[in-house]
């Protein structure tokens, strides 16, 4: 007699189904539209291929393409198999490595046929072609279990070394998947976790778009070999992919390293690799971001304090970061190097120091002098704190990615029952920041206990449920992210949403009753004795340099007035305007607007285009009869509103209102 399994479906149905039957098969039963929209399965929560048997009674629901993220996750992965394939077809004797999904597509690691060299945009095309051959050739792909053994002698057979190494450091004994496009000897065959899709064919040929290649060693270590990285972007619909089309095209718009050089607000050069030259434009925007947060920071009871840059690596050692984090640290040597042989020698002994990669631990030596009572808790210690984490060349990016970088930084110590209203107060800090900034669009993190972790179950129930009941109580809606917590507490992540719906993850709360105790913080509380406090380790930018970036890419350069480097330019039709324009420009500058004068003998468009691109909000035109009847004709960056005729003690007036930070108003 044939086994019979209970499937159980989410409406609260059970499905007697057949020992051998698969998900597919359930939703053959259930209707011929859920059987051709079905893309996987979930099984008992994990995410399975549609065509793999059920192992026994379970849980099942369809995964389709309404539940987008993970139908694009399932995709994606497709495609950098069908990317494998196309590739091996079109270039025999290339070796393939890994192909993950990302997050707009996938990208698959080549080691191109020896004497080959490096795929290039050029051949693009032709792969693009030939994975949509590939695709319309609606090849199952299909699962199979095979021991390391097998997997070893298989990949060595094919002349795949990479695959052959990584194979072996597998654990032995565990069942490894390959995946089969078709059921030939022959077929394409990858090692892979899976999951897939049923067949080829359940991929749209016209909803992706291969974009660009690059360089990347094998595993990521410099010391290995060079492979050939090609990125592709895939959707669910070739609509979406257009849509990501044109956001692509609408981000390199808004680069911030186009607009910064259009603006003149910083640069970057190679003797200084990954730290920024900030140009007077550009420091004017840091400046007023600086003030401006300082103020709300004050009025939100934090203590502000300055700790050193370079730490003895004693601190590091004691911290943990020494052990865990050296590799991206900046080591110095407590000595004066001699440089007899032309270069600078260190002696052995020298102790060593590191450029801080984090102001946490500086600020525990700032707690720990004197003596602290429960009743000066909580105490909140706010650092523009300058660090230095050593990236990799190729990961900087403009000022968004640098090695020198200064967070918003701080540390509130408190009891373990100041908790939740410390995180309601911060909540409402980023709320109120985030919004005078433009951003009134974020969402809101909670990253749960993770696997490797301290402490125990129920200081961690009490810890995540502080942090719920301090989002609830706040008001905020928030998503959790299971087992993505630090190994010693749960934390907050905050992602603002950019004007093209790009999301970025600027602050973080993270709950810490670890480090006070390794660096020995403790307290005295109201039984006499010494305690630990909690460290709560908080952020709403993250870093100056990369909220700028955000900034210049969110308003296109376009700031709001009281951010905007040059607020405003008197400029001249005609040179009898000259002392008018010097006069209306000093009125503005008593007015505390950052003013230029444009005298130069210029046709008046050619001076409107210049400082449009220059990004300066307010362009006031003078000539012969605003001089005459003391008024300005003011032209507004990217109105669409012609100009706007204004007496000058009225104009004065009302952009010194609007130039007023938001916290001042
Ligand atoms: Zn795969
Ligand atoms: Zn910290």
């Amino acid at each position: 007699m044939t086994k019979m399994f209970k499937i159980a479906l989410p409406d609260g149905s059970v499905k007697e189904m057949p020992e051998g039957s698969t998900p597919a098969d359930v939703a053959a039963a259930i209707g011929p539209g859920l059987a051709k929209a079905a893309l996987a399965a979930k099984v008992d929560g994990e995410v399975r291929d549609i065509m793999r048997p059920f192992d026994g009674d379970a849980k099942l629901s369809l995964i389709t393409s309404r539940d987008e993220a993970e139908a694009l996750e399932l995709v994606r992965h497709d495609y950098a198999h069908v990317l494998a394939e196309a590739v091996q077809n079109l270039f025999p004797g290339t070796q393939i490595t890994f192909g993950p999904a990302t997050e707009d597509g996938f990208y698959y690691d080549f080691a191109p046929a020896p004497g080959r060299g490096p795929f290039t945009e050029e051949d693009l095309p032709a792969i693009e072609a030939e994975m949509r051959r590939v695709i319309a050739a609606d090849k199952p792909l299909v699962r199979e279990v095979w021991d390391r053994a097998r997997v070893r002698q298989f990949f060595i057979d094919h002349g795949e070394t990479f695959k052959a190494e990584w194979v072996m450091e597998l654990p032995e004994g565990e069942p490894i998947t390959m995946y089969k496009t078709g059921h030939g000897e022959a077929d394409w065959i990858d090692l892979c976790r899976g999951p897939h899709l049923a067949s080829t064919g359940k991929l749209d040929p016209n909803a992706f778009k291969l974009t660009r290649v690059s360089g990347a060693y094998w595993r990521g270590d410099p010391k290995n070999p060079m492979l050939s990285r090609i990125y592709g972007t895939a959707w669910l619909s070739k609509k979406q992919l257009d849509q990501y089309l044109v956001r692509l095209e609408e981000a390199a718009k808004r680069d911030h390293r186009k607009i910064g050089q259009e603006m003149d607000l910083f640069h970057l050069q190679a003797e200084a690799h990954g730290s920024v030259f900030w140009h007077p434009n550009g420091w004017i925007i840091w400046r007023q971001m600086e003030a401006y947060l300082r103020r709300r920071l004050d009025a939100a009871g934090y203590d502000e304090i300055k700790t050193p840059q370079l730490i003895d690596s004693k601190l590091w050692v004691q911290s943990g970061h020494w052990g865990k984090f050296r590799e991206n640290m900046f080591v110095v040597p407590d000595e004066v190097p001699s440089t007899e042989e032309g270069k600078p020698v260190i002696t052995g002994d020298a102790e060593l120091l590191a450029l801080k990669p984090m102001n946490c631990p500086a600020h525990i030596q700032v707690f720990k002098q004197g003596i602290t009572s429960y009743r000066e808790l909580p105490v909140r210690f706010a650092e523009y704190g300058c660090c230095h984490r050593n990236e990799p060349h190729g990961a900087l990016h403009g000022i968004m990615r640098v090695r020198q970088f200064t967070q918003d930084d701080g540390h509130i110590f408190c009891t373990r029952d100041q908790l939740v209203d410390e995180t309601k107060r911060f909540c409402a800090l980023l709320d109120l920041v985030y919004g005078d900034l433009g951003f009134a669009d974020y969402k809101v993190k909670l990253a749960t206990r993770p696997d490797q972790r301290i402490g125990s179950d129920e200081e961690w129930n009490r810890a995540e449920g502080d942090l719920e009941r301090a989002l609830k109580e706040t008001g905020l809606d928030y998503e959790v992210l299971p087992g993505e917590g630090a190994f010693y507490g749960p934390k907050l992540e905050f992602h603002l949403q950019d004007a093209i719906g790009r999301t970025w993850q600027c602050g973080t709360l993270q709950l810490d009753p670890n480090m006070p105790e390794r660096l020995g913080a403790v307290y005295v509380g109201e039984d006499g004795e010494k305690h630990h406090p909690l460290m709560l380790h908080r952020a709403i930018l993250g870093t100056f340099e990369r909220f700028i970036g955000i900034l210049i890419e969110h308003y296109a350069g376009k700031f709001p007035l009281w951010l905007a480097p040059v607020q405003a330019v008197v400029a001249t039709i005609v040179s009898d305007a000259d002392a008018y324009a010097g006069e209306v420009a000093a009125k503005l500058a008593a007015a505390g607007i950052r003013v230029e004068t444009d005298l130069r003998n210029e046709k008046i468009n050619y001076k409107v285009r210049e400082h449009s691109l220059a990004k300066v909000p307010l362009l006031l035109v003078v000539g012969k009869r605003e001089a005459e009847e003391r008024t300005v004709a003011v032209r507004r960056l990217g109105s669409d509103e012609h100009q706007k005729l204004m007496s000058l003690d009225e104009a004065v007036a009302a952009f010194a209102a609007e130039a007023v930070p938001p916290d001042l108003r």
